[in-house]
């Protein structure tokens, strides 16, 4: 039986990296203490700020909340959460449900904004449309667009100060590969702990409190803290490319424990020694909202997916050509 280098009791979690076994108790007090170090050393919160959490009712989004809420008297903030009803038949319901099971333990209040009441379709509508038109974007990258849209707007009306999100070690390694696979700077010298795109204007600064730890350890919090989620995968996940570059990473990481830290080293590295690009805060001339073009891209796709939506847009910008974004 392996024993916890804490308190020689019996253990239940093995952290490959450092060579230590831990039971739940000693697990549980580890892991807290390394997301209160990365809030308090990186400074994502600062005393008498009001924090919303992105919830997608998965367990990195609902441990976020958790931890905050747990942790809220002591780092001095207030706490509540956001969540998005994309309108996703099967899958949707079963992870609000969740989400509010636990708001509910946790007294944490949570806000729904939804894609039907923000633009007047569902996801599972604006996939139908997407199929009729062959595909040309694939459905994660619209809901991904639109999402944190929904999520921004909702988080700022409601006076939000942060917008912290559950993006794990694994997230941040796979998402950097495969922005160096596309050659894609902007991309990673724009995802730190703290979200580069903060100083423009109306964007909610987003904050990532468990980027240094692996998923495998919010895993094994969850089961200790009772933070439960049912075990549905949406089901338009076939479409996304992710899947490949994480179970790469994995089979990395097995034969040589560390390799996610070391992967995440080079991207810090390669942060702090690039030089950003300095690009002035700008506005989308159809909605308002903080974009780096004329057209922000949720305008752009729901003008792709809603004929009456183009209306709207062409009467301001001129005649949309969708083949020079690629979407024709
Ligand atoms: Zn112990
Ligand atoms: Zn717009």
């Amino acid at each position: 039986m392996a024993k916890c280098y804490v308190c020689g009791r019996r253990a239940s979690v093995y952290v490959s990296y450092l060579g230590d076994y831990l039971c739940s108790e000693h697990f549980a007090e580890y892991f807290e203490r390394r997301f209160l170090e990365a809030v308090r050393f990186y400074k994502l919160v600062e005393r008498g700020e009001r924090v919303a959490v992105a919830v997608s009712g998965g367990k990195d989004s609902l441990t976020t909340l958790y931890l905050f809420s747990r942790f809220a008297g002591e780092l001095g903030v207030e706490v509540f959460g956001v969540a998005v009803d994309e309108g996703i038949a099967g899958y949707r319901e079963y992870k609000l449900e969740a989400l509010r099971s636990l708001a509910g333990r946790l007294g944490v209040e949570i806000i729904v904004g939804s894609f039907k009441e923000y633009f007047g379709f569902t996801l599972d509508e604006a996939v139908k449309a997407l199929r009729e038109k062959g595909f040309k974007v694939k459905p994660c990258s619209v809901c991904g667009v639109l999402r944190r849209y929904v999520m921004n707007h909702a988080a700022r009306e409601a006076g939000a100060d942060k917008l912290a999100t559950g993006h794990n070690l694994d997230d941040e390694v796979q998402v950097f590969v495969m922005n160096a696979l596309k050659n894609h700077v902007e991309g990673i010298l724009r995802e730190g702990i703290v979200s580069e795109r903060a100083e423009e204007g109306d964007l909610v600064p987003r904050i990532k409190p468990l980027y240094f730890i692996p998923e495998k350890e919010v895993l094994a919090y969850t089961l200790i803290r009772n933070i439960y989620t049912p075990f549905v995968e949406c089901p338009y996940i076939v479409y996304a490319l992710r899947h490949p570059i994480r179970h790469w990473v994995n089979e990395v990481e097995d034969s040589s424990p560390g390799f996610k830290y070391r992967v995440l080293a080079v991207k810090e590295l390669a942060r702090k020694t690039a030089r950003k690009p300095s690009r002035k805060p700008s506005r989308c001339a159809v909605c308002g909202e903080p974009s780096s073009r004329p057209l922000c891209k949720t305008c752009l796709y729901r003008a792709y997916l809603d004929e009456r939506y183009r209306r709207v847009v062409e009467e301001k910008v001129g005649k949309l050509r969708f083949s020079t974004y690629g979407l024709e």
